[in-house]
């Protein structure tokens, strides 16, 4: 059986990068830079006021109270264009271009102004710079701010449209078909008789794909039928850089997912991996022109969420050139005692959180094993168990992977 980590990353290498195209900044959240950005301006690009108050000599506020000529006003988007002289302040606001020889802002709380605007107490001494963010500290133009690979953020896109990028290069998006398989399967729109149950992973999953920066389509589910199951495949594949498939994938006699996929000529890369839950998970390209890539997920609605985050999630954003592609891992201690296997390793569902000491805490759910959906729905994280390792005592540090959001 393929250890996960090997899995992952016969993932990587099989995902093929696509290619870049242009979107507008507002389309940008959540795709994946396909160039660096570069700052087209300093910042801030002018010495710049932090303070409403006044631009001064700190020199003329050494022997404060200082008594100074108001000779103008600079205010954010109107500078004042002409020097502060000795002896001479400038009214100014937050945000205002600093005015040619002031050297300190003053707030305007520890000073008073005479009723007709004309002179300024200040008074306390000014330390020379107080209150200025000089040009250029921040970010100097030409630099990288940001580099292809990365996802952008809402924060990003303020640093984006502060260097001008109305548009933004990025990696098209993969496009996804979603196909739930499973002659048990009603629409959630039905009351399900006594052999069946609703469709939920289509949901789940079509999300999930869009989470990872795809264009998912779901697909009606379908019956388990392996002619059903090989046009579907086909038909989907041809307008598909991936397909997520539910279902179909155990030993089952009803279980054609492989079969359908063999019949149509694809490349198994891997069907096992040694994961709880998960073990039959999979992975397979297409012979079409485009080389669609197929991952066969057990059907059970746990393992479809494990088993996506861990292996379809990583193609989606291998292919959009994404320098994260793995769930986020950190090391915590187990606030419970986690039961293993011995034969694979298991990726249980848990929810962290910090003790008192600042410490990552871990703690697997208490739920009725891998079929339970219901408590995974609390799960944040992943424990990683090794294989062979029967249990892991609370205290111990573990591995954990972070589900995305
Ligand atoms: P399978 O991998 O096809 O053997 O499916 C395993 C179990 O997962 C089934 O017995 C169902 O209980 C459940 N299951 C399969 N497909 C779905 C689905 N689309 N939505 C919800 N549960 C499913
Ligand atoms: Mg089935």
């Amino acid at each position: 059986m393929l250890p996960v980590p090997e899995a992952i990353r016969r993932v990587e290498r099989e995902s093929p990068r696509l290619a870049a195209e242009e979107v507008s900044l507002r389309d940008a959240r959540g795709r994946v830079l396909a160039a660096d950005v570069v700052a087209d301006t300093d910042l801030p690009p002018f010495d710049r006021a932090l303070m409403d108050g006044y631009a001064v000599h700190a020199a003329d506020t050494h022997d404060a109270p200082a008594n100074l000529r108001v000779v103008g006003e600079a205010a954010a988007g109107r500078g004042w264009r002409g020097r502060v002289g000795a002896g001479e302040a400038v009214r100014i606001m937050t945000g205002a271009p600093l005015p040619t020889g002031a050297d300190a802002v003053e707030q305007v709380e520890q000073t008073r102004e005479t009723e007709d605007g004309a002179r300024v107490l200040v008074e306390r001494a000014c330390e020379p710079g107080q209150f200025i963010s000089r040009r250029a500290t921040e970010v100097t133009r030409g630099e990288t701010i940001l580099r292809a690979g990365e996802r952008v953020t809402p924060a990003m896109l303020a640093a984006l449209a502060s260097f001008g990028y109305a548009r933004v290069r990025v990696a098209r998006r993969p496009r996804v078909a979603v196909l739930a398989t499973g002659s048990e399967l009603v629409r959630v729109e039905e009351t399900p008789g006594a052999d069946s149950l609703r469709d939920s992973n289509t949901y789940s999953l079509a999300a999930y794909a869009g989470a990872a920066g795809a264009d998912a389509e779901a697909l009606p589910f379908a019956a388990d039928d392996e002619g059903l199951l090989r046009e579907l495949i086909a038909e989907a594949a041809d307008r598909s850089d991936a397909l997520v498939l539910s279902g179909g994938v155990s030993m089952g006699v009803y279980d054609f997912t492989k079969s359908a996929l063999r019949a149509l000529g694809a490349e198994i890369f891997f069907e096992r991996v040694s994961l709880r839950p998960g073990k039959p998970t999979v992975f397979a390209r297409l012979a079409n022109a485009r080389g669609t890539l197929v991952f066969g997920l057990p059907g059970n609605p746990v393992s479809v969420s494990v088993t996506f985050n861990l292996f379809a999630r990583t193609a989606l954003l291998a292919m959009q050139g994404a320098t994260e592609t793995r769930l986020a891992e950190h090391r915590a201690v187990l606030a419970r005692d986690a039961k293993g296997s011995v034969e694979r390793a298991s990726y249980l569902p848990a929810t962290v959180s910090t003790d008192d000491a600042g410490r990552l805490l871990a703690e697997p759910l208490k739920w009725q094993g891998s079929s339970d959906f219901v408590a995974f729905t609390r799960a944040t994280a992943l424990v990683v168990v090794p294989e062979g390792a029967r249990r892991i005592e609370a205290g111990e540090v573990v591995t954990v992977l972070r589900l995305p959001e």
